[in-house]
């Protein structure tokens, strides 16, 4: 498994988004003034995410809270604030009134840290995806991708008790990179505990990410898939690191596709549910399509 250094031809993406089920979500879109990860951060995989692929599942990631974080990790162009707006009261309602207007198939709610409030913004979320469910008949599939709440186990258990398809929440690296990559109020075992007792809460998926090319060994791979196995997390992503701007932490290295397979492969033989692995996956990456194919099935 070798890695390069320089950006490589595999990082390069030339298919230009496109497909029937992308025009018509696109056009919604505009209609329903909702602001989407997917376009905000021109992300790679818009056209595969939005298009549904081969099943016609369309995936698309919206940002809640705010656009303003109380973190500051190295790798994450989100701005940071001591003390960001206030949550808008209205934001649950309005946000999801306009996706169950708009005719996706599965939804990815993913957030700031808001370390400013005392629910870390758990009941918000909450009363976002119960909203959802109600409002799409419970037809809408929704994956929380939700921030560790300083391991504060009650706001766990809003989420999980809101009647959510998958509890998502991202260990980001290796452990020994944990203080390097993440912001210093994020930690290894902290992720981690807060991702088995949301399995344990009743959590029917749990779901994490690892970018790698942060300057990890195969080993530490390794042994970060067995730590998520271990804790009861069913479901993983793997991607490249990206450096935002030149104010983030440098790449160290660009991951082979090769070496993305073997570590997908070693993944589904550890007994996670499904993997996905690949220099432009992100944790949201076709996670439709894949729930359905592997969950529903
Ligand atoms: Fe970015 Fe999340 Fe870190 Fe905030 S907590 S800086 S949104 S990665
Ligand atoms: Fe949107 Fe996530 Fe897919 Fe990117 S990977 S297009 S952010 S759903």
């Amino acid at each position: 498994w070798t890695a390069k250094k320089r950006k490589p031809d595999w990082m390069k993406r030339s298919k230009l988004p496109g497909g029937d089920k992308y025009t018509e979500i696109k056009a919604k879109l505009r209609e329903l003034k909702l602001a989407t990860v997917c376009e905000e951060a021109r992300c790679p995989n818009l056209g595969e995410c939005w298009g549904g692929g081969d099943g016609h599942t369309a995936t698309a990631t919206i940002m809640l809270m705010g656009d303003t974080c109380t973190r500051g990790c190295r790798f994450c162009a989100v701005k940071t604030s001591k003390a960001p707006a206030p949550l808008d009261p209205n934001e649950p309602e309005n946000v999801s009134k306009a996706i169950a207007a708009w005719g996706l198939d599965y939804v990815v709610l993913t957030s700031v840290d808001r370390d400013d409030l005392p629910d870390g913004g758990a009941a918000h979320i909450a009363s976002t995806i119960r909203l959802l469910k109600q409002k799409t008949h419970g037809s809408l599939l929704v994956e929380a991708l939700v921030p560790d709440f300083q391991g504060n186990m009650d706001c766990v258990k809003t989420i999980v008790d809101s009647g959510l398809d998958v509890y998502a929440h991202n260990i980001e690296t290796v452990e020994r990179l944990q203080g390097v990559v993440r912001d210093r109020r994020a930690g290894w075992s902290q992720s981690l505990r807060t991702l088995k007792r949301a399995k344990e809460l009743g959590a029917q998926i749990t779901k994490s990410s690892i970018m790698l090319g942060c300057g990890e060994t195969q080993q530490e791979v390794v042994d970060a898939l067995k730590a998520l196995r271990a804790h009861g997390v069913d479901v993983v992503t793997l991607g490249q690191y990206m450096r935002p701007t030149k104010k983030h932490m440098a790449v160290s290295e660009f991951v082979t596709p090769e070496a993305f397979k073997a570590y997908e492969q070693l993944a589904q033989e550890m007994g996670f549910l499904y993997a996905a692995s690949g220099p432009m996956v992100r944790s949201s990456y076709r996670a439709g399509e894949f729930y359905i194919s592997n969950v529903l099935k």
